[in-house]
């Protein structure tokens, strides 16, 4: 499945520069040379990612970005900015894009974000995850070891989501801390303890194997030993 990129950028040369590198990378591309055909084009087309230039004649790519998002359009944004103020990388982000590349960048650099983007949203958009026996729809929450259905509360569900989502990798306590519990959580950290020992108890209730390891001293893995 090739991907399907909008490049919108008011500089013809620096624009067809850009369409050539992607379509020899085996991309789709289409070009929007001003904000308004920009927005309408990022509106009509199923992209997978838009690279939009700040500076442009009609509507600003700051605030196609806004306008996108506020219709909750979720394509991945890269920015492009002559700007490289940190307040102006704020605003960028802030309107909703996900990352940004200040002019110049070299081709090799714009083609490395872009496959980092691409790579990123394949993984956040992936729906159902699976690993051994064990698959977990994200869309409807259920999750399955085998033919079994595990009935998980809202926690023990987004803590397997991030052990399924990191397969064979070692997460340690502040990784899974901060992305199960949140930045603020303060209080007894025994809880990825409890955690880990109730989805445990729910994934081996049919004598199932373990698939959650403890690496003592280290963190937790998803493996099947
Ligand atoms: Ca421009």
């Amino acid at each position: 499945m090739t991907a399907h990129i909008l490049v919108v950028e008011d500089e013809p040369q620096v624009a067809q520069f850009i369409e050539l590198e992607l379509r020899y990378e085996g991309y789709q591309v289409t070009v929007a040379h001003d904000g308004i055909s920009g927005l309408a084009a990022a509106r009509e087309l199923e992209l997978d990612l838009i690279l939009l230039d700040w500076m442009l004649p009609g509507l600003s790519g700051l605030e196609i970005c806004r306008r996108l998002r506020d219709t909750g359009n979720k394509v991945q944004i890269v920015l492009l900015t002559a700007k490289d103020e940190v307040g102006d990388r704020v605003a960028g982000l802030d309107a909703g894009a996900d990352d940004y590349l200040v002019k110049p960048f070299s081709i090799e650099e714009l083609l490395a974000r872009v496959r980092a983007r691409l790579r990123r949203f394949e993984e956040e958009e992936k729906e159902l995850l699976e690993f051994a026996d064990l698959t977990l729809n994200r869309k409807t929450r259920e999750v399955y070891r085998g033919d079994r259905w595990l009935e998980l509360t809202a926690k023990e569900f987004d803590l397997l989501e991030y052990f399924i989502s990191h397969p064979r990798q070692v997460l340690n306590r502040e990784q899974i801390l901060e992305r199960v519990w949140g930045y603020e959580f303060i209080g007894d950290s025994n809880i990825i303890e409890v955690y880990i020992r109730y989805l445990r108890t729910k994934m081996e209730a049919g004598g199932e194997k373990r698939l959650i390891q403890t690496m003592r001293g280290v963190g937790y893995v998803l493996r099947e030993n």
